[in-house]
């Protein structure tokens, strides 16, 4: 023990702590109130004044945070958030952190300058984070080799692979105590090595015998390799659960560590990291270890100093250290949050310099001629609905300011997105110019090519837009005409698929650009045509029923440019959602067999099986095969994969359309959009596998026609999160109302990190943080920007290159001039 001479602070500090811990008692005798958690919070602020450790200080405002939370609980939440509090604040003063900042002498806590880490040897010469794996000590080319295949070649690589999870070995105790009955679960022991035998096998074995004071502890490994490593006589901890049932107590296959050498597996929250064949969990987490002291001096945070600390994070060393090797759990749980933050902050930088750029390009305003659109509604067979008539209006508002429109259009399937766009396309017709409208696919195309035809009678008078299609089976001589008519300003609106009218063709006078499902295309395709023009840019109206819950829009799209459908036309019957164990399988039989034989039409979606296309194409085509053979031999049914040509699934999409079969079994990429209105039944196997939103998305194929629609989900009795997914489905229609719940369940980093959405992919440790966290970061892109917003102050110059590093593989670019 270090003498504590003319040393009052660790004392104080001490103190600190035992009253908040009474503090917190009180609370609890109090009945919860509050006010004595008021006072401990306080009590934590002043030990926070006494502290050098960052991490220790760290856990202290971690803690405060917890108990500010606490105060804000409903009175019936308060015992369980107090106890976790309570459990946490025990832990701290446990830990091994707490115990050196109360070792340390007086004199260092006073004085600014960062505390040396509590001294471990160093072994490595200062890496950079580049330098590769093989720079550290036992890392030889056949062991590079295998870590490349889990995506690490660099030191800096290393450590951004975060552990899958942790196991909790930090418990300590006697070989007695361990074995005594009132415990349970993971357990470290140490002892000494009393036997050591080799067991030939098969299977060969390590058998050890280890003692300490208390008592002795059989352990077993399946491998002869342990024992050849080590000694009789040496003393060794080990970390498991202790398995009862013998004689004497014993471990089977526990992880293992010589006393006195760095404790990485045992004694503590241990590391598990993903693996790949040939590299062991003990060597990750050696050379993990070896990683962060290489680049001690060599990581430098990049986050300013005012963002971490007004977002409450670590510093970035400490983050790094605490999210491979917590002290506690607490440390673990902020150093993931500040790892959460550091991406979405990046990516809040970016999206905010992007829509910066586009307000600044100049556009093109046209006037509204009120008249002509009253006159184009009077022409509907209907009124439109509240939020159509609203969305409407902000469209056209768009239309007239001299910056290009940058809306997207949101509303539910069914909810008549499609004639609002019309609407907006004959206003633009209006001022002389052109419209085009992109589909992600032929068959909408020509779906929306006869809505626009219907809406637009081409009776030949100039009375109204002039319409044309081009898509993939345009006949070339068509193709070469309808080209020539659209650079002759003689086609007011082109509909077409994407992929067609991105290919070179001139639309001379282009005011509005509508992408379909605007999120098949992603920002990438979007951006690359609108920048592609010259001069002025069109305005862009994005449509899509995929509902993305209204922070995540906020912040993905910016305020102002969304506009929500949040209501279906009256009269539309609401589809009715049934939910069935596979036991049950043959009930939803039976209602298939009732609505075919009343001519109805059947999606029957098959189960996600792996992350491979080719085998969910395989499974799809064999249950099409099953369900002809074996179901439902007098039916007609057909299928639809991933894997077939656009071609091909077209095809088979508008011979369904055209009822040239009953029913339709498909793969989960069957096409968005399309309007089967005679198909009543939507059957979706394994829905347990599938997220709220896509359940939704796929029951939103039915329900389309004046007929009673029925969306069946088939289940095994599954997690308790796809339970209550599968329980909302039943119980709300409502897209929007689910997608906000989908975001509660996962977090943002499921909806935003995707490949289509064209943004920088999320790492794992981003899900489970809440759209707050999302907000925050949000909140502070802007700050930062607003005082420099190319980020050129030297001071932001590790920033800049994490921004442009983050966004490398996204389009677009993020602007830095
Ligand atoms: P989505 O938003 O899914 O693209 P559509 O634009 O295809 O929806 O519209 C679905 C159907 O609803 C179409 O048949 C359309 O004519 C019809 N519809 C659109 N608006 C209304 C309305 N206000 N009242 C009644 N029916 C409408
Ligand atoms: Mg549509």
């Amino acid at each position: 023990m270090p003498t504590r001479t003319n040393n009052h602070k660790p004392v104080d500090l001490k103190t600190t702590l035992d009253s908040t811990v009474v503090l917190l008692r009180q609370e609890w005798r109090d009945s919860f109130s509050g006010i004595q958690a008021r006072r401990a919070i306080r009590a934590i602020e002043h030990a926070q004044s006494l502290v050098d450790i960052p991490e220790l200080s760290m856990a202290l405002a971690l803690l405060e945070s917890r108990i500010d939370a606490y105060l804000a609980l409903p009175l019936e939440k308060r015992p369980s958030a107090l106890t976790t509090i309570g459990t946490t604040l025990r832990d701290l003063q446990s830990s091994d952190m707490f115990k050196s900042q109360l070792e340390r002498p007086a004199a260092m806590v006073a004085t600014e300058k960062p505390a040396p880490k509590p001294s471990r040897p160093k072994r490595v010469a200062t890496l950079a984070l580049t330098a590769p794996v093989t720079s550290l000590p036992r890392v030889g080319q056949s062991l590079a080799a295998k870590l490349r295949k889990l995506g690490i070649e660099s030191v800096g690589d290393l450590l951004k692979t975060t552990p899958r999870r942790h196991v909790d070995y930090s418990q300590t105790l006697s070989i007695r105590d361990a074995s005594g009955f009132s415990h349970r679960g993971e357990v470290t022991i140490r002892g000494r090595i009393q036997e050591l035998t080799v067991f030939p096998g098969p299977p060969a074995r390590s058998i050890a015998r280890i003692a300490d004071t208390t008592g002795s502890l059989r352990i077993v490994w399946f491998t002869p390799w342990v024992a050849k490593q080590l000694k009789v006589g040496e003393e060794i901890a080990v970390s498991g659960e202790i398995d009862r049932g013998f004689a004497v107590p014993s471990m089977t296959g526990p992880e293992w560590e010589r006393v006195g050498e760095d404790q990485l597996s045992t004694g503590r929250l241990t590391p598990v990291y993903p693996l790949t064949q040939g590299v062991t969990q003990r060597s990750l987490r050696a050379m993990t270890r070896a990683a962060l002291d290489a680049t001690a001096s060599s990581t430098l945070d990049h986050l300013p100093e005012t963002t971490r600390i007004a977002n409450h994070l670590m510093p970035l060393r400490a983050t790094l250290e605490q999210v491979h090797f917590p002290d506690t759990e607490a440390l673990l749980d902020s150093a993931r949050r500040r790892l959460a933050f550091d991406e979405l902050f990046l990516l809040q930088l970016g999206l905010v310099r992007i829509s910066e750029q586009r307000a600044s390009l100049p556009g093109i305003p046209l006037s509204i001629d009120q008249q002509c659109t009253e006159g184009f509604l009077a022409s509907l067979p209907f009124e439109l609905t509240a939020g159509q008539a609203n969305a409407l209006e902000e469209v056209l508002a768009d239309l007239q300011r001299p910056r290009p429109m940058m809306r997207l259009l949101q509303g539910d399937v069914g909810s008549g997105k499609t004639v609002v766009a019309a609407a907006a396309a004959n206003a633009v017709w209006k001022n002389g110019r052109q419209s085009v409208l992109m589909a992600p696919t032929e068959i909408l195309a020509v779906q929306h090519f006869n809505t626009f035809s219907a809406l637009f009678p081409q009776d030949g008078n100039c009375q109204q837009p002039r319409i044309a299609l081009l898509t993939g089976s345009t006949a070339r001589g068509t193709r070469k005409e309808v080209l020539e008519r659209v650079r002759d300003g003689e086609v007011d609106i082109l509909i077409g698929t994407h992929a067609l009218i991105q290919k070179g063709v001139e639309v001379p006078a282009l005011a509005l650009l509508i992408v379909d499902e605007q999120h098949r295309f992603g920002v990438r395709q979007r951006s690359h045509l609108i920048t592609t023009e010259e001069g002025p840019s069109p305005h862009v109206l994005s449509m899509t029923a995929t509902p993305i819950p209204r922070t995540l829009n906020m912040i993905l799209n910016g305020d102002s440019d969304v506009s929500v459908i949040p209501e279906l036309p009256a009269g539309r019957r609401p589809i009715e959602t049934r939910r069935y164990m596979p036991q049950q399988r043959d009930q939803a039989y039976a209602l298939v067999r009732t609505e075919v034989a009343a001519g109805r039409q059947v999606f029957v979606i098959c189960p996600l099986v792996e992350e491979s296309e080719a085998l969910d194409a395989k499974a799809a085509v064999s249950e099409a095969e099953r369900l002809q053979n074996l179901v439902f031999p007098d039916l007609r049914v057909d299928v639809l994969h991933g894997r077939m040509p656009s071609k091909e699934k077209d095809r088979i999409m508008a011979a369904f359309r055209d009822q040239e079969f009953d029913i339709l079994v498909s793969t989960s990429v069957i096409e968005v959009g399309i309007d089967v209105p005679n198909a009543t039944i939507m059957m979706i196997e394994g829905a347990n596998r599938f997220g709220l939103a896509q359940l939704h998305q796929f029951r939103g194929r039915v329900g389309r026609g004046a007929f009673q629609s029925y969306c069946l989900l088939i289940a095994d009795n599954s997690s308790s999160t796809a339970e209550m997914r599968l329980n909302m489905m039943v119980a709300s229609n409502d897209g929007f109302e689910l997608a906000q719940k989908d975001l509660e369940i996962r977090g943002p980093g499921d909806f935003i990190g995707t490949r289509q959405s064209g943004l920088p992919e999320l790492s794992a440790v981003v899900r489970g943080f809440d759209s707050r966290m999302l907000v925050a970061a949000r909140d502070s892109a802007e700050r930062l920007l607003a005082i420099d917003n190319d980020l050129a102050d030297p001071e932001h110059d590790r920033l800049r290159k994490a921004l442009s590093d983050f966004w490398k593989n996204s389009a677009p670019d993020v602007p830095l001039s």
